[in-house]
């Protein structure tokens, strides 16, 4: 791995701790690498939103988040920027594998997360890969194990994980259930469990549904650590 930017590195995660959810208010006040920085910049993302000012930084501590907060609160870069950054301090390239898994549960969804991944990681030097079946099987004809970021939904991940020799997640940091509540509404929690159950235990696990049901208290439980709850409420 590469010395110099080791140092970079240490630096950066030697400021998480100093992150004041209270005063933090745009993108440059965090400690991004350079290529987040400018993916958003570029993107033209500016200023955090609540949701996104709480979870960021507990997130590149390295915590477990059970997230709460409705449609259109910017879920979506509160969990990739943590991705991008958690395996960039991994020195993370191309060769390494999976290194996250993010599931969503429809393919628009996740075609959405893909998109805006695109823009605000476009200068790491990491791929992604959509796993959603139907009629966007192109994408999945890239070799899995070139992958290492990969946007599933749930159905179809768990057929990749029992049919393809290719899909291997054993070195993978970083799993993301987005909109939880709406994978276990649509009947995907057998799959859930399933897919849970096949992934390393050790990692990093961050949770988001828009409502906290008694499911999404036992799937909560079966994939988290120790987690921290982190809640977006509508101000009147
Ligand atoms: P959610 O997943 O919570 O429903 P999204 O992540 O899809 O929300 O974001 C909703 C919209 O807000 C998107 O169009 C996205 O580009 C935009 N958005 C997200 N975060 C920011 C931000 N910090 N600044 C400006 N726009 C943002
Ligand atoms: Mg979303």
């Amino acid at each position: 791995k590469n010395t110099l930017e080791s140092k970079v590195i240490k630096d950066l995660q030697a400021m998480y701790d100093k992150i004041d959810e209270i005063k933090l208010q745009k993108f440059v006040d965090l400690p991004l690498s350079i290529k987040t920085s400018k993916g958003l910049r570029e993107s033209e993302y500016i200023t955090l939103t609540d949701i996104q000012k709480q979870s960021i930084g507990l997130a590149l501590k390295g915590n477990d988040i059970l997230g709460a907060a409705k449609t259109g609160s910017g879920k979506t870069l509160a969990f990739l920027i943590p991705v991008l950054e958690i395996l960039y301090c991994h020195q993370w390239t191309q060769l390494d594998g999976i290194g996250a898994l993010i599931i969503t549960p429809t393919r628009e969804l996740a075609y959405q997360i893909y998109e805006m991944l695109r823009k605000v990681g476009r200068y790491h030097n990491m791929s992604a890969g959509l796993i959603i079946g139907g009629k966007d099987l192109y994408f999945e004809k890239k070799r899995m194990d070139q992958c290492n970021i990969i946007i599933c939904t749930p159905g179809r991940l768990l057929q990749h994980m029992d049919e393809n020799p290719l899909f291997d997640c054993i070195n993978m940091k970083i799993l993301v259930l987005d909109e939880a509540d709406r994978c276990l509404d649509m009947g995907f929690e057998k799959t859930m469990n399933s897919i849970i159950e096949n992934l390393p235990p050790v990692r990093q696990t961050l949770l988001f549904s828009a409502t906290q049901t008694k499911s999404i208290q036992d799937l909560a439980r079966l994939s988290l650590k120790n987690p921290i709850y982190v809640s977006v409420h509508e101000h009147a």
